[in-house]
């Protein structure tokens, strides 16, 4: 996706609206996120000797819950704005993170990816009170009762088994 300096100069600025495919988009292990092309509604304006890009980014993430393996879908709306400069960076500008580009016309892709990879969630959950797999048999404790439960030893005796390990070393 590509800012034009000129037609953010031109009086008011510019709207854009464009559909852009994520790097990576598609996972490549089975715990990496699905990211759905995301929609790019930016206003694209220069003031001074600064470009100000501003709107909002959204798209639909798709991975795994992290206890039951189920797939999460999240529609996300994410503010974004970001400032470029042609010229040199001041300090203070350095500090405010404001983004260094040449030429005429510059790429908003890499910092439309950068802003959706920190905006997923980084342990998705189905639901907030998810059970999860049981860890004996493997069912989604969700959706099945299985009778593993019923082995499950007492944490006290935990305890106790582990001191007992412990003293072995
Ligand atoms: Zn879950
Ligand atoms: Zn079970």
């Amino acid at each position: 996706m590509i800012i034009s300096w000129t037609r953010a100069q031109s009086q008011g600025g510019y709207d854009l609206a464009q559909e852009v495919v994520i790097a990576h988009g598609q996972p490549s292990r089975p715990t990496d996120p699905l990211i759905d092309p995301v929609q790019v509604r930016v206003h694209a304006q220069v003031e001074g000797e600064q470009c100000i890009v501003q709107g909002e980014l959204i798209t639909r993430v798709t991975q795994p819950c992290i206890r039951c393996l189920t797939d999460v879908f999240e529609t996300s709306h994410i503010p974004f704005r970001e400032v470029f400069s042609r010229t040199s960076l001041t300090r203070e500008q350095e500090e405010s993170d404001v983004v260094q580009v040449q030429g005429e016309e510059f790429s908003l892709t890499p910092l439309v990816e950068q802003a959706i990879y920190l905006s997923i969630h980084p342990q998705p959950l189905c639901d907030a009170n998810c059970k999860g797999l049981c860890p004996h048999c493997g069912v989604n404790r969700n959706d099945t009762i299985c009778s593993c439960d019923q082995q499950v030893t007492d944490p006290r005796l935990d305890a106790l088994a582990a001191f007992f390990e412990d003293q072995d070393d």
